[in-house]
């Protein structure tokens, strides 16, 4: 089964500029932006702007010239935010998807998390 991406999304009206959001960085093909709820001192979520409703979506059917820019992107974020694991001392990337992601908005986003200790991986379900 395809996936159908709804375009009355929150992130496809940050996308289409109905919805105001704190850039962190543009590109051709990606758009970061502060999250309404940071759950840490760095969260920024990583969005292409092409219509994918998850990570895997996005890795399947994206051209490479977008999977190249979103990856570029968020390296760049990384140096930006000074959460890189180099220099800096390292961050979390999270990209939940479906149900059993717990996706809230159905178009694919990566948080970066970062400037402070995130703890173990996953929380055992509530
Ligand atoms: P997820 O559960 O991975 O789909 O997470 C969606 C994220 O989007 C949450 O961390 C929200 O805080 C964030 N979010 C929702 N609306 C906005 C908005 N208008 N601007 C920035 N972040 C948002």
């Amino acid at each position: 089964m395809a996936y159908a991406y709804d375009d009355q999304n929150i992130f496809a009206k940050i996308l289409r500029g109905e919805i105001p959001n704190k850039t962190v960085l543009e590109t051709e093909h990606t758009l970061a932006f502060e999250d309404i709820r940071p759950q840490a001192p760095v969260h920024v979520l990583v969005i292409p702007k092409g219509p994918y409703v998850t990570y895997d979506h996005f890795a399947e059917t994206a051209s490479d010239a977008e999977i190249v820019d979103f990856n570029r992107a968020v390296a760049a974020i990384c140096r930006q935010m000074d959460v890189t694991a180099d220099v800096g001392e390292g961050a979390r990337f999270i990209s939940n998807a479906g149900e059993h992601g717990v996706q809230e908005v159905p178009h694919f986003h990566l948080h970066i998390l970062g400037g402070r200790w995130m703890g173990r991986m996953v929380a055992k379900a509530e």
